[in-house]
């Protein structure tokens, strides 16, 4: 190994891939990928993206697919409309997500950085593809920033960002009609300026966000900012699948040397690896948090190989037990533990959503007067009914005394129709025949009827007098 090669593989731990030795930001120039996995990543890039920004356009039954409006608390998933009361199964959702993400972390690494993070998405192909297209190669746009404020940089430099800033405007807007839904967007954007103030303020902001992010920010989000990367290290093992140099086979390295019997390992030392890394780090030097997990680099070596009539798979996707000793991957205690836990939860969370109710009722005595005396032979108790209906339609539904003789009488409109989306509140009286009552409180039971069939029943207390 060469004296400086020594010196880098001493300190290459001591600060992050992308700060200089005076603190400056060292910029990565990218090479292009292309390959094997980069296609794949770019097929299912390209899908995602399209799902992105159809998805708000798509709607059943009036409903988009997904919808999180946080401000007024209505959550949308799969044309399904959940409320602040079903919080209960967002907890459950959001502990199943994290067991997953852990689980998933733990046996794939860092494969969900790599091929669907938004981040990555974007940044990989739609900004850094516009930046290929108008400032050509890596080599070429380290000329083009070498020679400041010349006719061709201004021009290269304003069609980049303008384009970045119309893009990012675009994103803004997509993430928006996931918020408030794309008919709200639409008339945001038809309406006068003057009547959306906030709105459109949050637009700018979120706009120059993501400009700032994909433009300026890229890989310091992965490498410093985002805490799922940070956590890594306390989720990988010696298991876990990563992009990994095969070291045995590629050291010592060194150059390839015509007509030489070669005595060095299979690294020919290219740097092609690096070069083609968005994170600007040497994925020779071992796993490093700075690795995405994007690909490229097996790629990049995949093609050196090939041309030097090597065996591919210098770099792949391996655990570190493979590269070590040779051993395939093992599905170890600690992955069934969270693989069992998962299952659990899953099966929990779907059941909650299966029976989650769309109209929900919660009935309770009024409080003050116990009971009253109707006529001589009956006792009735007033009583508040609050009743959800999360669907979009209106719903006539009925109130009937359960197992016991007896009415309800609303106080009001004589009909409950209840109202879509919304807490509707009714006060009914309940009268019960004095015969009965045998006791000061009576347990009674209350169906809540809908098309005639009943959809809930409701448990309370009705007050008599002491016998
Ligand atoms: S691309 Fe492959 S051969 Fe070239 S430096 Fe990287 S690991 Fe070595
Ligand atoms: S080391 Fe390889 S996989 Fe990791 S970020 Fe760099 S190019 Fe991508």
């Amino acid at each position: 190994m060469k004296e400086e090669d020594l010196l880098h593989a001493e300190t290459y731990r001591d600060r992050v891939s992308t700060v200089n030795k005076t603190g400056g930001r060292n910029w990565v120039y990218a090479l292009k990928p292309k390959g094997k996995w980069f296609n794949y990543r770019k097929v299912l890039a390209y899908f995602y993206l399209a799902i992105f920004f159809i998805m708000p356009f798509i709607k059943v039954n009036g409903l988009p697919f997904l919808m999180i409006n946080v401000p007024k608390g209505k959550f949308i998933l799969f044309t399904k409309i959940f409320w602040p009361q079903d919080f209960f199964i967002f907890a459950v959702a959001m502990i199943t997500f994290i067991v997953f993400i852990v689980l998933f972390t733990v046996v794939f690494g860092r494969l969900f950085c790599g091929w669907v993070c938004p981040q990555t998405v974007f940044l990989e192909f739609v900004f850094r593809p516009i930046e290929w297209l108008i400032e050509g190669t890596p080599s070429q746009q380290k000329k083009l920033n070498a020679n400041k404020w010349t006719k061709e940089w201004i021009l290269k430099k304003s069609l980049k960002h303008f384009i970045y800033f119309f893009i990012s405007f675009v994103i803004a807007h997509t993430f928006l009609s996931y918020v408030l839904g794309i008919d709200e967007v639409i008339k945001v954007i038809k309406e006068p300026v003057t009547e959306h103030i906030g709105l459109l303020s949050g637009l700018i902001i979120f706009t120059y966000l993501f400009y700032g992010v994909f433009a300026f920010v890229r890989e310091i989000v992965c490498t410093t900012i985002c805490p799922y990367g940070r956590l890594q290290g306390v989720m990988f093992d010696k298991d876990t699948m990563q992009i990994s140099y095969d070291y045995n086979r590629g050291e010592p390295r060194g150059k390839l040397h015509k007509n030489e019997e070669r005595k060095e390992g299979d690294c020919i030392n290219c740097m092609k690896c690096v070069q083609v890394c968005p994170t600007g780090i040497d994925i020779r030097n071992g796993l490093q948090m700075e690795c995405v997990g994007c690909t490229a680099c097996i790629d990049a070596c995949d093609e050196v190989m090939e041309t030097v009539h090597f065996e591919k798979g210098l770099i792949r996707y391996a655990s570190e037990n493979e590269i070590t000793t040779g051993k395939k991957f093992v599905f170890n205690a600690r992955i069934k533990a969270y693989t069992g836990l998962l299952l659990i939860l899953f099966i929990f969370m779907m059941t909650l959503v299966a029976t989650r109710k769309t109209i929900d009722t919660f009935i309770a005595r009024v409080k003050g007067p116990l009971y009253q005396e109707v006529g001589e032979d009956k006792l009735s108790n007033l009583f508040d009914a609050k009743i959800i209906n999360k669907t979009k339609y209106k719903v006539p539904i009925t109130l009937k005394l359960e197992e016991l003789e007896g009415s309800v009488k609303l106080v009001g409109d004589k009909e409950i129709v209840l109202k879509s989306e919304t807490v509707n509140e009714r006060t009914f009286f309940l009268e019960i025949p004095k015969k009965e009552i045998k006791k000061r409180s009576t347990s009674i039971k209350i169906g809540v009827y809908k098309d005639g069939e009943k959809i809930q029943t409701i448990k309370t207390k009705f007050l008599g007098p002491f016998i």
